[in-house]
């Protein structure tokens, strides 16, 4: 395989079919404009701005048509594309910025103040700018081949997307034009995925979901995507119904509040064949209210670094194999390794290797962590702790860095948070290992109430008690009003191990 610029096929194939649509106006891109805006605007940037194919192009905005069209024009001519967290404060801002060294910065126009105070030698635009950049005419004819760069190579990379920053400072991961292509066969091949598939974009473009759960998969394929500036649970289940969505996706946080919303109950989601969740597990409850709707769900887990699509529960497994990532998709190799690298028997945790076309080729201009993470054959350390039951199915044990050993007993906090969360009166619970004199570490739990319960430290420890053996029931435990969350929504724990000092 070596065509990287996918979307000429499409708009030779299916030139008037919608590939997306802006959903709050409905506005329709075909494929063959969006191809033909993305070859106009390429050769405009190149020509204007003194462009270089791997020169980086950043975007600070929210989801907008025109953030597709810079990725596209991107992949056509070998730029590489800047995602940027919009709701980074400046200085993680300025962090990512100088790492990335755009030559160009498109904002969108909430963020114009932000920028005033960013230290960068970029050139910066206005986001609304680049429709006229890539101005067309009724013909769309795009600009020949010949007049642009070469069509880049499936190892020169598109994008850098920054980790989420849960154990550390933000890594840029170099995402390949290959990374995005085969990570779009994968999808097709477990999600069964056809030109006809209708469905929405609604998580930000500075984190993989965004680009890469549907979005980039469903463009490879022909299909149709909705796109939303940001998350509405309520028109987003109007959009089901009225535009005959296919397919839904989202974290378990995103579902919630669409099955909580009154809109709920007033549609039918007959067109809906099912929904993926990633990010986190899927609490039980939760799949039930949305298969009682008809709407299967699929359990999926991903990263920045491996595509996203790396593992996919089948939706008849959603119960049976509760809290089960399913299996690997298909052309990505998994290993479970111990400390010393070696394979660990069925049911034992281990930390979970991947190898293949998904994979990263690295961090960008940080040598030292992609030497770190990936080894002289290819694999690829996710830092992230599995098991893998008799039948096959992995299981998401917790992350290695947050595993903390306990009188020579290792402890998983996602397990002991797990049975924290089983307290009725606890909404959010995370655990750290910490230093202690007699044990070597032992856990601290913290813990934010749900509105108007209460529940003393006494109450808790005897629930965790019952549920857990224990040298992992945490020694210390502190009331938050709300756990300190990154741009993700996932728990910072860096910050509550910063904040934790023994009372
Ligand atoms: P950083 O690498 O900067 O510390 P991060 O790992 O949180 O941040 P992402 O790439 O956004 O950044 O998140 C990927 C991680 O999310 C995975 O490595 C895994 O730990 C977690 N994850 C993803 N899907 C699931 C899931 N279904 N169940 C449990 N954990 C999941
Ligand atoms: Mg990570």
């Amino acid at each position: 395989m070596t065509r990287t610029d996918w979307l000429e096929r499409h708009a030779l194939y299916t030139p008037d079919h919608p590939a997306i649509v802006w959903a709050p106006t409905g506005r329709k891109y075909s494929y063959a404009e969006l191809h033909t805006r993305a070859t106009r605007l390429a050769a405009t940037l190149i020509k204007r701005h003194d462009l270089s194919p791997g020169d980086r192009v950043a975007v600070l905005a929210e989801n907008a048509v025109e953030h597709v069209l810079l990725f596209l024009a991107a992949q056509t001519a070998g730029f590489v594309l800047v995602p940027l967290n919009f709701r980074l404060a400046l200085p993680e801002l300025q962090y990512v910025v100088t790492d990335a060294e755009p030559s160009l910065i498109f904002v969108g126009a909430d963020y114009a103040d932000t920028v005033t105070d960013l230290d960068t030698p970029a050139d910066l635009l206005p986001l609304d700018e680049v429709f006229a950049l890539s101005e067309t005419n009724d013909a769309l004819t795009p600009v020949p081949r010949a007049e642009l760069p070469p069509q880049p190579g499936l190892d020169d990379p598109v994008m850098i997307l920054y980790t989420s920053g849960t154990t550390g400072r933000p890594k840029g991961a170099i995402i390949s034009h290959g990374m995005i292509a085969w990570n779009s066969v994968n999808t097709e091949m477990r999600l069964d995925l056809t030109s006809n598939d209708r469905s929405f974009n609604a998580a930000p473009f500075y984190h993989t979901g965004g680009w890469n759960v549907l979005l980039t998969p469903f463009l490879h394929h022909g299909a149709t995507t909705f796109l939303l500036p940001s998350f509405d649970p309520e028109a987003i289940l109007r959009l089901c119904d009225d535009e005959e969505l296919t397919i839904l996706w989202g974290v378990p946080t995103m579902l919630k509040m669409m099955s909580d919303h009154p809109a709920f109950d007033e549609v039918t989601l007959e067109s809906v064949r099912y929904a993926i969740v990633g990010g986190e597990a899927m609490p039980e409850p939760l799949i039930r209210v949305w298969q009682d709707k008809g709407v299967p769900i699929r359990q999926g887990f991903g990263m920045t670094e491996v595509g996203v699509n790396c593992f996919s529960l089948p939706e008849k497994d959603a119960l049976r194999k509760i809290g089960s990532i399913g299996f690997p998709n298909f052309y990505i190799d998994t290993r479970v390794v111990d400390e010393d690298g070696n394979d660990v028997a069925a049911n034992t945790t281990g930390e979970l290797l991947m190898r293949g076309p998904v994979v990263t080729p690295g961090y960008w201009r940080n040598p030292e962590a992609t030497a770190e993470a990936i080894d002289e054959d290819g694999w690829f350390a996710t830092g992230d702790l599995v098991r893998v039951d008799d039948e096959g199915y992995f299981y998401v044990v917790g992350r290695k860095k947050e595993m903390y050993i306990s009188g020579g007993e290792n402890v998983y906090p996602a397990e002991v948070e797990t049975a924290l969360y089983e307290h009725p009166a606890v909404a959010e619970a995370a655990v750290i290992g910490v230093p202690d004199d007699t044990w070597g570490e032992t856990g601290a739990a913290f813990i934010a109430l749900k509105e108007g319960q209460s529940l003393t430290e006494d109450e808790l420890l005897a629930h965790a008690r019952s549920h857990l053996a224990r040298y992992k029931v945490p020694r210390h435990v502190r009331f938050l009003d709300e756990l300190p969350k990154g741009h993700s929504g996932k728990i910072q724990k860096s910050e509550l191990a910063d904040r934790f000092a023994p009372a």
